[in-house]
């Protein structure tokens, strides 16, 4: 249950857990809706968004004193839609509870390959995995040989963009916060380099260092001073996917960007984009990304905290990066 607004950073304290008793069947009236038992919860940091009163923003905000809502793997227990049957794995958009009553189920989607490990679908086959492969090919067409460099490298998205990165033959370099995040990047997910950022004092000097060149294709992750210091290494005729800019979801005054005239010198091309307006793409998504999980071309990374008790610490912890990899909540094994 979020508590109340949350102003700029969130605490678990922001949070509490309740226990009611529901009837595990559609309740009268609820025509379209299906019940769902919920196996896995997403952590992911646009939920921080929700917990603020926002207006004019892409998604609502949460409701105070009501359980959360985000994206989870689960169980089909009962249905009163046409597309859904008792017994069905789906993820999707669910509730931060063991059982969900779903009246929207607009936001499902079915489990399609039952090979591979659940938790995947809030991950590497889920919304994050869909948001690397939008981001990366769909706005930055990455060519053989070119400068890659993401931030938040080693997380549920950048971990991929990596990856997918080395498939297009670039190269590719990442930046996360801690020794050990570091080593999964060079020696897990097979970037070319990698640097901790909180060892640097100026992230101009080192962008130099790893792109002396410049770079091609920026997947940004991040914001703030970091996204500063990749405009001025941008290369002429660059892109930047802006995915994420997590430096700035805790601060009541996020920072200014002062360098934006370099899009124009360097006729670099920045877009952002919401992944649900990619979600037509899903089936060409899991065509390419499934082989390449099954042939080990591909790895994923997760960080799974047990039990819906656990579900606020792990939420928590995406701002100050105490996740390695995907945080998944596991809810139920089955
Ligand atoms: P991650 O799994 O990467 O978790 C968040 C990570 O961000 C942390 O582990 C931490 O890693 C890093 N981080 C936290 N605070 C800071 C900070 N102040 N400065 C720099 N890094 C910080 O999350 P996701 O992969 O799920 O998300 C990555 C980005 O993608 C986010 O910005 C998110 O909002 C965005 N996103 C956008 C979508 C879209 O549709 N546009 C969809 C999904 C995600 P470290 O230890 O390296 O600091």
């Amino acid at each position: 249950i979020l508590n109340n607004y949350v102003k700029a950073s969130v605490k678990e304290s922001d949070m509490s857990l309740r226990t009611s008793k529901i009837q595990l069947k559609i309740p009268s009236g609820c025509d379209g809706a299906v019940l769902v038992k919920n196996l896995y919860l997403s952590c992911d940091p646009y939920m921080l968004s929700r917990m603020k009163k926002l207006e004019g923003h892409y998604v609502a905000s949460y409701t105070p004193d009501s359980p959360i809502t985000g994206y989870g793997v689960s169980k089909v227990l009962d249905s009163s839609h046409p597309n859904f049957k008792t017994g069905e794995l789906v993820w999707g958009g669910t509730g931060w509870e063991e059982y969900s009553l779903i009246k929207d189920p607009s936001l499902l989607f079915k489990v399609q390959d039952k090979d591979l490990p659940l938790s995947y679908y809030t991950g590497i086959l889920g919304m994050p995995g869909m948001t690397a492969y939008v981001g990366f090919f769909e706005l930055c067409s990455p060519k053989k040989g070119e400068t890659v460099y993401v931030s938040a490298a080693s997380g549920a998205v950048g971990q991929l963009v990596g990856q997918f990165a080395k498939t297009a033959g670039c190269y590719v370099v990442g930046s996360a916060g801690s020794k050990e995040k570091v080593d999964l990047l060079k020696n897990k997910f097979g970037f070319d380099d990698a640097f901790n950022y909180k060892e640097e004092q100026d992230y101009n000097a080192a962008l130099k260092r790893y792109f002396p060149d410049g770079i091609d294709i920026y997947f940004e992750n991040v914001g703030g001073k970091m996204l500063e210091a990749v405009l001025n290494n941008m290369k002429l005729f660059g892109r930047v996917a802006v995915c994420g800019m997590i430096s700035q979801y805790s601060l009541e005054q996020p920072e200014g960007v002062h360098n934006l005239s370099n899009l124009i010198t360097k006729r670099v091309r920045m877009e952002g984009f919401i992944v649900s307006d990619h979600y037509h793409l899903y089936p060409k998504f899991l065509e390419m990304v499934v082989p390449l999980i099954k042939e080990g071309k591909i790895t994923y990374v997760e960080d799974i905290a047990e039990g819906i008790e656990s579900a606020p610490g792990a939420l928590v912890g995406l701002f100050s990066g105490r996740n390695v990899g995907k945080q998944v909540v596991a809810v139920a094994r089955e």
